[in-house]
């Protein structure tokens, strides 16, 4: 039985008051909270194994290195792919740009076509604008419908002009549409191109099986799926992580170094350069563990339990008139969060109101631009959950909207 309620004892933070109420953290979108297993795995490190890596250093440079390994292995297992193809950086963002320097770079050319969409964060956007500048690539924008999906025609459309890359968000931050990349990686590579895959959003609350998605490429960060800050992945496929060029180059990288050039070892660690942020590796690891032990049937439970909170929550702000939702009106199809405008007060307005009475929500174009610009809408409110996530949450969220009417009187 999944219990949001007994999960929620687990997070510290989330026992914090303001005012005398509990508060509702409904902004795990941006950054999700760490239950204490989590913290703990972090402090114990640093209480005990903390070294660098390099095996046969000494006994903590040993114990560290060895952690570093156990925690790639558990990524590894995460999403279905193999530990040498699971590279550890910073976040998704990182994990995007590596593909779009260290790939991008060396394979795109005047005139080649990286199809993105008008969904896209801009952390998968921004860095393909950026190397189609260097390159001399045009990047084209599958659309989004009225009703915040992908158009599968207009993507058809696109795939014509035989992309080089196509990069999809498997999860829309900003509308929770889950998008069928599954089938669409499969169309992209029938015609040879490769596919990276965006999976912020969507790691936190699904079963993720990076063989089944048929990409080549899968960024996702820790700290949105209840690891640490700091520590993300990129796990790409193995005979083209071997291919690429280093992104950054340095230390704890290279087989050789001569006076006139050096020699890489292999992948993963051939895009590692610099100390690797071990004590973030055990706490992703530890995250994982927790996320996928919080049910009984692991991360189908942390899906099940995602589905009844939008759908509550959807339902809730669907009977208020002032309040239009964003995105996909069929929970099957979405994950993770509900946007909504309120009419006639900015979005900021409202945040502010709803933080007063403790509820924690987002306000902005959400790192959405150009679907907020399609959209019509300059900024939204953006609800979003973790498998902490109660009704009664929802429900705090619904009377602070009830405020916000008394407060603008609309
Ligand atoms: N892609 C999506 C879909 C996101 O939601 C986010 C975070 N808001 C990112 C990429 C970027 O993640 P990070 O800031 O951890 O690099």
């Amino acid at each position: 039985m999944f219990e949001p309620e007994v999960v929620k004892k687990d997070f510290p933070i989330l026992q914090r008051e303001i005012g005398g109420e509990k508060i509702v953290y409904l902004d795990s979108g941006a950054t999700s909270q760490k239950p204490k297993a989590v913290i703990e795995a972090v402090s114990n490190y640093y209480e005990t194994s903390n070294a660098n890596v390099h095996r046969g250093a000494h006994t903590l440079g040993d114990e560290s290195t060895e952690l570093l390994k156990e925690s790639r292995q558990r990524v590894a297992e995460f999403v279905g792919g193999r530990a040498e193809e699971v590279v550890f950086v910073r976040n998704t963002t990182e994990a995007i740009n590596l593909v779009a320097y260290a790939w991008g770079l060396d394979n795109l050319q005047e005139g080649d076509v990286v199809i993105s969409t008008e969904m896209e964060h801009h952390s998968n956007l921004v860095p393909w604008q950026e190397v189609a500048r260097r390159t001399g690539a045009k990047v084209e924008l599958v659309r989004v419908t009225k009703d915040g999906l992908l158009d599968q025609d207009d993507y058809k459309e696109k795939l014509k002009l035989k992309p080089k890359l196509v990069a999809l968000v498997h999860v829309s931050n900003a509308l929770g549409t889950i998008n069928p990349v599954d089938v669409m990686s499969k169309q992209a590579r029938r015609i040879g191109a490769k596919v990276i895959l965006d999976g912020a959003q969507a790691v936190p609350h699904c079963a993720v099986d990076v063989d089944a998605l048929n990409c080549d490429f899968y960024a996702f960060s820790g700290h949105k799926m209840l690891g640490p800050m700091g520590i993300g992945v990129l796990w790409g496929r193995k005979e083209l992580l071997s291919k690429m060029s280093p992104f950054l180059s340095g230390g704890g990288m290279i087989s050789e170094v001569n006076k006139d050039h050096s020699r890489w070892i292999d992948v993963p660690e051939k895009f590692e350069a610099g100390t690797p942020n071990v004590a973030g590796a055990v706490g992703l690891a530890a995250a994982i563990e927790y996320l996928c032990g919080v049910s009984p049937i692991g991360m189908f439970g942390v899906r099940e339990h995602d589905y009844e909170v939008t759908q509550y929550a959807l339902e809730k702000l669907k009977q208020l008139k002032c309040v239009r939702v964003l995105g996909p009106d069929n929970p099957e199809i979405r994950t993770g969060s509900v946007s909504f405008v309120y009419a006639g007060v900015h979005a900021h307005d409202v945040a502010t109101v709803l933080d007063s009475v403790g509820v924690m929500v987002r306000s902005g174009h959400h790192c959405t631009m150009v679907l907020h610009d399609k959209l019509g809408v300059s900024a939204s409110i953006r609800a979003s959950f973790n498998v902490y996530t109660t009704k009664e949450d929802i429900d705090r969220l619904i009377a602070g909207l009830e405020q916000v009417k008394a407060t603008f009187g609309k």
